[in-house]
């Protein structure tokens, strides 16, 4: 468990991490998600002990990181971009890290094995590619079989298949009851791992919730339909008390109602239809949606000298939609 109090990071005039309480769960998969610069890393630093809260607090199983004995058996992180040194081989870097954490040589080639990188152990990290050089961060991440697990941005880098195979691991880690906190600013990747989730805009909590809830209440269900009988379709869902709105391309967009009871009602009138639909707003629209909330709530909370950050992300949030 991780457990977060109020924590804070101002760098100057900037405050990367505003006030953020939540708490980590073993046995599932969390996500934490918010835009680049949101201070997902700046956070997952603090939680490591590697940068100082500003104010607020920071426990991994109730206990300071820098308390921990033996830290690497309690908790395991791949940072963004991390640094490995690339004069030694990965067998040895791996057990460099061992050797100071009081951790079994053994475990060494077991992590090589489980990140598939036992046939280049003795070759020099430093002529690892990207791919490569994630999959070692994640070997020592795992090196003392912690329960804790923390991975910043771990699909940066991997390649389509080293994609599934960290979605597959972190599943399995949090299936044997572990503690797994995951960022990336994609949406789309945090729909296809995270069980709970944690999203932050400007250093500030959006929300932190189940994956279901999160879309549920972030996003709205409707059924697109078109039909060349497009007036009469219209008159019969009104009728129905149906709430339609129109969109592009001649469709309706029918909220509340079910597509076998827009299918039926057609049938029963005649009414031939050419598409009918379900449509559920994915994440990565619940996401845009929540973080817009929060830009106009800070471009309505004042103007002030601040102003350029938020506008810089409307932008890309018009970008991306676009
Ligand atoms: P994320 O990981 O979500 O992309 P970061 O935690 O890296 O966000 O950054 C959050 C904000 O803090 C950004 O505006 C970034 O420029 C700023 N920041 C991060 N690290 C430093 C630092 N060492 N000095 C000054 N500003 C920093
Ligand atoms: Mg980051």
């Amino acid at each position: 468990m991780i457990e977060l109090e109020g924590l804070t990071k101002r760098y100057g005039e900037k405050l990367a991490v505003n006030n953020l309480t939540f708490t980590v769960r073993p046995g599932m998969v969390t996500g934490f998600l918010g835009p680049n610069g949101a201070g997902k890393s700046t956070t997952m630093r603090m939680m490591l002990g590697l940068d100082r809260p500003t104010a607020g607090d920071v426990r991994i199983d109730g206990e300071h990181y820098d308390r921990l004995k033996d830290p690497l058996k309690y908790i395991g992180a791949l940072l963004d971009a991390q640094a490995v040194h690339g004069g030694r081989s990965a067998y040895n870097h791996l057990l460099c890290l061992a050797q100071s954490n009081g951790i079994p040589r053994r475990r060494v080639a077991e992590v090589l094995e489980t990140v598939g990188l036992t046939a280049v152990a003795r070759k020099k990290a430093k002529g690892f590619s990207l791919g490569m050089g994630q999959r070692l961060g994640i070997a020592g991440a795992l090196l003392g079989d912690p329960r804790i697990l923390m991975f910043d941005e771990p699909v940066n880098g991997l390649d389509p298949e080293g994609i599934h195979w960290i979605r597959n691991l972190m599943k399995a880690l949090a299936a044997e009851g572990r503690t797994v906190f995951v960022s990336s600013h994609l949406m789309s990747e945090m729909a296809l791992t995270a069980e709970h989730l944690v999203v932050i805009g400007q250093g500030r909590l959006l929300a932190d919730t189940s994956m279901a809830d999160f879309i549920a209440r972030n996003s709205r269900s409707y059924v697109r339909v078109r039909s060349p009988q497009r007036e009469r379709l219209l008159d019969v869902l009104h009728e129905a008390g149906i709430v339609v709105v129109e969109s592009g391309a001649g469709a309706l967009e029918a909220d509340g109602a079910k597509a076998e009871q827009i299918g039926e009602l057609a049938a029963r009138h005649q009414i031939v239809l050419h598409e009918l639909s379900p449509q559920t707003a994915s994440l990565e629209e619940a996401f845009m949606q929540l973080t817009a909330e929060s830009v106009e709530y800070h471009a309505h909370a004042g103007p002030g000298p601040q102003a350029p950050p938020e506008s810089q992300w409307g932008e890309s949030w018009e970008r991306s939609r676009s």
